[in-house]
C-alpha cells in the first residue's frame, strides 16, 4: 500500500476513537488540567506521532494503518539501509515528505501555537519530524529526531571503525582527514533541502552523500538537543505530554524525571501510555479536540 491510501485508511480509524467535545466538556480530568494550567507560567509540550494523527499522518505502532505495519524499518529507515539502496530510502522519505506537506496543521497544533498568548514560555518538544508545529506558528520548537525537510552528510559508523575520519565542516557527514576547512569553502555553506529521485545529492565541500536529516534506526540522539530537552521539562511548571506511547528510549525518560523535580505531568492520549506512577493528570481523548477546549476552560469560556 503507499502511503497516502495508507494515511486516508488512518483518518478513518482515528474517527472511532474520538469523543465528542460535549462529553469532553464535562470530563473531570479536563477540568482538573485547566486549572492545573490556569497558574503556570512556563509551560513544556512534548509530541508524538498522535499528534498529527488527525491532520492524516501516520503514527507509527498504530494497530491499523501503523507506518510499521506497511514498510520494514530495516529497508528504509536504517543507516544500513542508506548504505545498501540510497535510492529505495530517499524514495520513500520522498514519499513522507509529500504526505507531509499536503497535510495541515490541526486544531491541537494551532491551540498549542495559541497558548504563547496565553503563557510568559511555552516550548515544544516534539519526536515529529513533519514541522507541523512551525507551521501552525509555534516559536521554539526543539526537534528530537530531526526534520524531514533537512538534509546533512551520512556518517558511516563503519568508517569510524576502520579508520579515523573527521566530520565536515558543512555537512557534518564523515569524510576524510585531509579534507579540512579553508575560508574559501564558504561558497559550500547552501541549505540542502531537495531531494531528486534518482540520483544521491553531495555536499559541495566534501562530495560525501547527503540523507535526510532524521533519527533512523540504531542511530542516537543529537546529546545537545536531548539535553536541552531535559532541562526544558525539568524546568517547566506543567508538562503536557501528547499523542506519544512513549517506548522510545530516551525520551520516555523526560516526564518521569519531570515529574520526580515536582513538574506536573499532563497526557493527552486516546490509548494511554504503559507507563505509570507519574501522571498528575490522564485525559483520554485525541488532541486535536482536547487542545482548543483547555484553552477555552484555561481562558473560562
Ligand atoms: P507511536 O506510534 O509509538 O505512538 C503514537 C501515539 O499516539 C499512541 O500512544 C497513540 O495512542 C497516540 N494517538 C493516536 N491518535 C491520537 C490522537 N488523535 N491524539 C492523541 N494521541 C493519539 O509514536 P511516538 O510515541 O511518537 O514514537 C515513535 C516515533 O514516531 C517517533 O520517533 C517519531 O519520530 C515518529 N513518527 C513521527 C511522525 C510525524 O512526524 N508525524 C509520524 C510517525 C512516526
Ligand atoms: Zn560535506
Amino acid at each position: 500500500m503507499n502511503p497516502s491510501k495508507l494515511f486516508s485508511n488512518l483518518k478513518r480509524s482515528f474517527r472511532q476513537t474520538v469523543k465528542s467535545q460535549a462529553t469532553l466538556q464535562a470530563n473531570p480530568a479536563i477540568l482538573e488540567a485547566a486549572s492545573i494550567l490556569r497558574t503556570a507560567k512556563k509551560v513544556a509540550v512534548l509530541t508524538g506521532a498522535g499528534m498529527s494523527a488527525e491532520s492524516g499522518i501516520a503514527t507509527f505502532r498504530a494497530k491499523e494503518g501503523g507506518i510499521w505495519k506497511e514498510f520494514d524499518p530495516s529497508e528504509v529507515a536504517t543507516p544500513d539501509a542508506f548504505k545498501k539502496d540510497p535510492h529505495k530510502v530517499l524514495a520513500w522519505h520522498q514519499e513522507m515528505r509529500v504526505t507531509c506537506q499536503d497535510a495541515e496543521p490541526n486544531a491541537g497544533h494551532h491551540a498549542i501555537a495559541r497558548m504563547q498568548e496565553l503563557f510568559p514560555e511555552v516550548i515544544v518538544i516534539t519526536q515529529n519530524i513533519d514541522g507541523l508545529h512551525q507551521r501552525a506558528g509555534s516559536k521554539f520548537v526543539l526537534e528530537l529526531h530531526g526534520h524531514l525537510f533537512r538534509m546533512k552528510g551520512f556518517c558511516d559508523a563503519a568508517m569510524h571503525e576502520s579508520a579515523s575520519p573527521v566530520h565536515c565542516p558543512v555537512c557534518r557527514g564523515c569524510t576524510s582527514p585531509r579534507i579540512i576547512w579553508q575560508p574559501e569553502h564558504k561558497d559550500a555553506i547552501v541549505e540542502f533541502t531537495e531531494i531528486h529521485l534518482g540520483e544521491v545529492p553531495r555536499c559541495l565541500h566534501c562530495s560525501g552523500p547527503l540523507r535526510p536529516d532524521v533519527v533512523w534506526f540504531n542511530e542516537g540522539l543529537d546529546p545537545y538537543v536531548l539535553d536541552a530537552a531535559w532541562n526544558i521539562a525539568d524546568g517547566c511548571d506543567v508538562l503536557l505530554v501528547i499523542g506519544t506511547s512513549l517506548q522510545v528510549q530516551p525520551v520516555s525518560g523526560i516526564p518521569w524525571r519531570a515529574a520526580y523535580k515536582g513538574v506536573k505531568v499532563i497526557e493527552i492520549n486516546p490509548e494511554p501510555a504503559e507507563a505509570t506512577g507519574f501522571w498528575s493528570v490522564r485525559i483520554q481523548a485525541c488532541s486535536a479536540l482536547v487542545l482548543p477546549l483547555l484553552l477555552k476552560l484555561i481562558n473560562n469560556e
